[in-house]
């Protein structure tokens, strides 16, 4: 993996949606889905981006590939900054960004045999013919662990993991150099959800990808991700190595997710501590830092001031006021074990 060759940017990325009044005015606020997240991705890694359910990850997932339109910001693909590109331009640059979604079955078209729904990407592209169309099909859906003959079937002939095999080879149709993955193993067994991630890291070395792999499960993104963003209403509260986050958390919300996954007692029996309290609600955001109703460390500050990503020593970065304000520095050294 060349570490330093930048693949996608992305700056300041807002998702705003409006809400509806019932006021006489009509005039709603904004719920602000996905609200300043910036990163960089290498060519050749995988991003986890992992948070509770409305931190906004699948929105910004969405808006990168201009599925939704962002409200402001930057998406910067090798080197272009899509939103400054006419129509045609953009379909040239969009086809090697794909998405494999959370639900194979809905996303793939029940009345159409799985022959047709892997070619008619490529059909659309008209660059092959017909009888290279029908190898190049051949070729993705062995390349998934899939047998040929599954080309003739229709997708509820599938298990729910072999429906997401045949996602995955729909994606790789168009000789994708990035893949946004949306939850794809979270409605999976568990049994069935490491060959599918396996799947995927095979095909990442082969096909030379950078995945971008949103999901609620850290033990899953822990599996893939050589880098993981931690999200929490609409923001990116830490960002680091894979390393950095599971064995060296700094931000508190990072620290309560890390703490929730259940570990084995002496007993053999599973225990949890759960993040106390309600995520708040994007369309009525706490003021100054987001996490501060449910933190065990909020300071005043907290309460009035937004803090921004910083770099935590080398390491990771993190926005929290703990690390961006001197005096607080040392509460953040006693505080590391008190979660
Ligand atoms: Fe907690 Fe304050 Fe840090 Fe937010 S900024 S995570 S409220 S200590």
């Amino acid at each position: 993996m060349n570490e330093k060759e930048i693949l996608l940017e992305i700056k300041n990325l807002k998702t705003y949606f409006p809400i509806k009044s019932s006021n006489l005015l009509g005039k709603g606020g904004q719920a602000k889905a996905v609200d300043g997240v910036s990163f960089e991705l290498y060519k050749g890694e995988t991003l986890g981006i992992v948070g509770e359910s409305g931190s906004g990850k699948s929105t910004l997932g969405r808006t990168i590939l201009r599925l939704i339109e962002p409200t402001e910001g930057e998406i910067i693909f090798e080197g272009h900054p899509l939103q400054q590109l006419k129509r045609r331009k953009l379909q040239e640059h969009r086809k090697y960004m794909q998405m494999v979604f959370q639900d194979p079955f809905a996303s793939l078209n029940p009345r159409k045999r799985v022959e047709q729904i892997i070619e008619e990407p490529l059909a659309e592209q008209k660059v092959l013919s017909k009888s290279e169309r029908s190898r190049k099909v051949e070729e993705l859906i062995t390349k998934v662990g899939l047998p040929k003959e599954s080309l003739k079937k229709f997708p509820h002939e599938f298990s729910g993991g072999q429906r997401q095999r045949i996602g995955i080879a729909r994606a790789l149709s168009m000789n994708p150099k990035f893949i946004i993955a949306d939850e794809p193993v979270s409605a999976l067994d568990v049994s069935i959800q490491s060959q599918v991630l396996n799947l995927m890291m095979d095909l990442q070395d082969e096909f030379d990808l950078t995945y971008l792999f949103i999901s609620h499960d850290l033990s899953v993104v822990k599996h893939i991700s050589d880098r993981v963003g931690v999200m929490y209403l609409g923001r990116i509260v830490e960002i680091g190595t894979k390393k950095e986050i599971f064995e060296n958390p700094q931000h508190p919300y990072t620290k309560a997710l890390l703490s929730a996954i259940p570990v084995v007692n002496f007993e053999g029996e599973k225990q949890a501590i759960q993040l106390t309290g309600e995520p708040p609600s994007p369309a009525n955001p706490p003021t100054g830092c987001a996490f501060h109703p449910r933190c065990p460390f909020a300071m005043e500050s907290c309460k009035i001031e937004r803090p921004n990503l910083i770099q935590f020593e080398d390491r990771q970065q993190v926005a929290c006021h703990l690390y961006s304000e001197e005096e607080f520095y040392s509460k953040a050294e006693n505080s590391t074990s008190a979660i």
